[in-house]
Formats: structure tokens, C-alpha cells, sequence
């Protein structure tokens, strides 16, 4: 079947919701419950295909690809979150195939996803590191709103992005509201 590339996330949306799926600001962190959250995940990210394949094991596999791509975010330098990023591609990821996609040609670099999980490291990892080639690690963040950890991808022109979502920007913005009217 052709690839609709527009009806899919992409890898670095895919891999960022992934690592957000461990949150420290639930008092439950873990999110990626079962192998049910795992398939809507897929499912509503347009890879019902996978979805389809998921077993029980493929929980503890979307988990373990969750630490390595997180180690991304947390290295200490961009030649060592490449270095990561690449490392998960080149244990996972398959020789470029073109594939017709929509309206235009793709290269593919991952299992088909009807074979499972097995498509989301190569993806996800490429994703983080088109961003990387595009934008530089510096886009790489982590919500500077405590206790929320979650990461995101600043796409501002100037890097001021600060928080993961609207919601921990409005937190942070009505403590410090609070605060300073306390202190008058
Ligand atoms: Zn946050």
C-alpha cells in the first residue's frame, strides 16, 4: 500500500510523545501502561498497521527505545546525542528504499510498519536527527515548568521556548504571578 505520508506523525512528533509518555508531573509517571495505550498510540498517530502487530512484549520494547531516545535529550553534548541517535539507526533501521508516497517519492529507512514496532526506532531516531541537521541539538528542550519534565522541540525563530505545552506556561505564569503579588 503507498505511504500517505501526510496522515502520519512525524518521527521527532512520534519520538517526542514517546519519551513524554514517562511524566514526572503525574503523580503517575508512567503513561505507556499496556500494550492497549501502545496500539492508540500508534493507532492515532497513523500507524494502525503496527497497531495491529503489537504484542504484550512491545511494551517493554517501546519502553527501552523511550530511555535511549531520551538519553538524547540529556547528553551532554550534541556529538554524543548524535552519536545515541545514530547508534539506535544503525541497530535498527533498513537500507533506503524509494516508495511511492502520496503524490511523490519517499525514502524509507525502517521496517514496514505491518511488521510492527520495529518501524519506530529507525523512525523516531531519524526524526530527532533531521531535526538536529536542520535546526542544531540547541532545539532539543526540557519543560522548565517543575515538577513537568517532558521534552519538546523549540521551533521558535529565536529558541525562547521555555515550556513543554500551553498548559505548564500558564502554571508557571500564575505562580509567578502569586508570588509577586505575596511580596507587595
Ligand atoms: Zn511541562
Amino acid at each position: 500500500m503507498p505511504l500517505t505520508k501526510l496522515e502520519r506523525a512525524t518521527g521527532d512528533y512520534m519520538a517526542v510523545t514517546l519519551i513524554n509518555s514517562w511524566d514526572e508531573y503525574d503523580r503517575e509517571h508512567e503513561h505507556l501502561r499496556d500494550a492497549d495505550v501502545l496500539r492508540r498510540w500508534l493507532c492515532g498517530n497513523g500507524f494502525p498497521g503496527a497497531a495491529d502487530a503489537v504484542s504484550d512484549d512491545d511494551v517493554a520494547r517501546a519502553r527501552e527505545l523511550r530511555s535511549r531516545l531520551t538519553a538524547a535529550f540529556d547528553a551532554v553534548s550534541q556529538a554524543d546525542a548524535v552519536e545515541a541517535l545514530n547508534a539506535v539507526v544503525e541497530e535498527s533501521g533498513t537500507p533506503p528504499r524509494l516508495e511511492h508516497a502520496a503524490e511523490s517519492w519517499a525514502f524509507r529507512s525502517w521496517p514496514d510498519e505491518a511488521e510492527g514496532l520495529a518501524f519506530l526506532a529507525p523512525y523516531a531516531a531519524l526524526g530527532l536527527l533531521e531535526v538536529i541537521r536542520d535546526g542544531g541539538w540547541e532545539r532539543f528542550g526540557r519543560c522548565a515548568g517543575p515538577p513537568c519534565r517532558c521534552v519538546y522541540i523549540d521551533r521558535s525563530r529565536n529558541r525562547s521556548r521555555r515550556f513543554c505545552c500551553q498548559l505548564c506556561a500558564d502554571r508557571v505564569a500564575q505562580a509567578d504571578y502569586r508570588r509577586r503579588r505575596r511580596s507587595t
